[in-house]
Order: structure tokens, then sequence, then C-alpha cells
């Protein structure tokens, strides 16, 4: 296992809160976190963040490819000596938010992963943006901050169900893992952690779904979440037949105007969101 401090103090690196820079120093967290993407030669991994390479040898070790992609500069010095001995690695530097992902995974015949201790600062686009990427993941494993893992795994009726639990389970099913000490990490973050694995749906149910629309009655159902659905959906400008229409089409759904966001299913979502479409 990496020394932290160590290398730290070898490279004279200065961790930055603004890159979200909390380095995992726990080798058994760090093989659970392996263990829970249940990685094998066969596949590629794609690790966002790798810091000074303590998860990512780990990854290298199991992995067929693993392509690493860290924004700091100080850092990459660092990575390359701590995985020299691994041909099967690939550093990029580059903010993960412009890197061409679809360059880096176009040739690899087997199965794609993300794994990341993610950068709190800016999980949640990073998130989004893998869902909606369009590559061929078929598992992402996050360590996060806990409470977005609880939204990211919440069901409907929980406090913590939110758009953004919605979201996730449109592309895939998710899974909250195990939770993370703040000791587990250097420097230690203000927030507890959790791990959560996400799945690609193997029934995608999207297909001829008005996506736009969809996210849109899902964004506007969730943006007053303590309003009824009738107020916060039937207030939108663009909702054709205003109030009114959306009545009609709650009562022909059998969903009740008194409900609140968080009491709808993905399936409703789609119900709702396709006799919108229709209005
Ligand atoms: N993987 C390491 C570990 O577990 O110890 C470090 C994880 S640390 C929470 C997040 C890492 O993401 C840092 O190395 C940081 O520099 C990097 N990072 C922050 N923003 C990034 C971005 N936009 N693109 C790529 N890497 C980024």
């Amino acid at each position: 296992m990496i020394n932290t401090n160590e290398v730290l103090k070898k490279y004279d690196l200065r961790l930055t809160k603004t890159l979200g820079q909390n380095f995992l120093t726990d080798i058994n967290i760090i093989k659970k976190i392996v263990e829970a993407g249940d990685v094998t030669p066969e596949d590629l991994v794609i690790e966002i963040g790798p810091g000074i390479g303590s998860m990512t040898v780990e990854l290298a070790k199991s992995a067929g490819r693993v392509v690493a992609i860290e924004i700091d500069k100080h850092l990459i010095p660092a990575i390359q000596e701590n995985l020299r001995e691994y041909e099967n690695f690939e550093l990029v530097h580059a903010d993960v938010m412009k890197v061409d992902l679809e360059s880096l995974v176009k040739n690899w015949q087997g199965p794609l992963k993300v794994i990341s201790n993610l950068p709190y600062y800016i999980t949640t686009p990073i998130i989004m943006m893998l869902l909606e990427s369009g590559i061929p993941w078929d598992t992402l494993v996050f360590m996060v901050q806990k409470e977005v893992a609880q939204r990211m795994a919440a069901t409907p009726g929980s406090k913590d169900y939110s758009s953004l639990s919605v979201a996730v389970r449109y592309h895939a099913d998710p899974k909250l893992s195990f939770t993370v000490s703040k000791n587990c990490f250097i420097p230690k973050p203000d927030v507890d952690s959790a791990v959560v694995r996400l799945k690609k749906r193997s029934l995608p149910f999207t297909e001829g779904i008005d996506k736009e629309m969809f996210f849109r009655v899902v964004r506007a159902s969730f943006g007053q979440r303590r309003k009824t659905l009738l107020n916060s959906l039937g207030s939108q400008p663009w909702l054709s037949g205003g109030k009114e229409g959306l009545r009609s089409v709650l009562e022909k759904l059998g969903i009740k105007e008194s409900s609140r966001a968080e009491e709808l299913s993905l399936e409703d979502f789609v119900r709702l969101s396709q006799a919108v479409s229709s209005l």
C-alpha cells in the first residue's frame, strides 16, 4: 500500500479543498471498492481523479486496462512513479468534464466500468455527465458524500427520494454498498462518505420516451417538493392545458392530485410525461 504521507512529503504536495482532494489511506476500503466493481481482466476501468494512485494500483492489479483521468498537474509525477510497473495503465491529464470519453474507450471489446472516489465539489455534474454520456458503461462505482449516495439509491416515498434518484433509476439499478468513516482519508473530510454501485439497466424501458419532456416533468415536480403535483407541475408555463389539463391527466392515470413528487415511481413519471406530452 502506498504511504500517503510519505508520497506527499516526497513530492512536496499540498492538497487542495477546491479540487476535492481527500485521499483514501485505508487499504481495506480501497479493496472493498474494487470488489464492489467486481473487476476482472476482461474490464476496462476508467478512474476519475486517481490522486497519487492508491486505488489505481489495486485497480491495475485486477483489470485488463485502467485509464485514470487527473486534473491536477502537481500529482502527475507521483502517479507515474506509483504505477510504473503496470503496463495496463494509462494516465490522462485532463478535466473529466472536458475529456473525450468516447475516444478513450472506443477500441475496448469487454465491459467498461467507471470506479472513482469522486471529488465532492463536482459529484452530481460528473454523475449526470456519465449517465448521459452514451459511452457503453456497464457498472459505475462511486464513493460520494453519504447523503448523495442515499439520494442516488433512494426509493419512492423516502425523504431522500429526489430528481437525482429518478435520473439514476432511469439509467441503472443502484445499490448502496457501504459507508466509510472520515478517518479513512487524508485530510479528513467534513462529511461522511458512502460507496454506491450502479449497474446499467438490463431492460431499458426508455425507448420511445421523449427524454427531454420526461426530465422536464421530473425537475418541475421536485422543484417545489412540498407542493402537490397539481401546483408544482400545473404552474409550469410550458405545460399545455395548464392546471385543468393536468388535473384530467392525473385522474386518467389514477394519480391523486394531492400527490407529491416523492410518491411517484419511475414508471409513474414515464406515464405522466407521456400523457403530458400529448396534451
Ligand atoms: N483516488 C484518490 C484516492 O481515493 O485517494 C483521490 C480521490 S480525491 C477525492 C479526488 C481526485 O479527483 C483528486 O485527485 C483531484 O485532483 C481529482 N479531480 C478533481 N476534479 C477533477 C476533474 N474535474 N477531473 C479530473 N480529476 C479531478
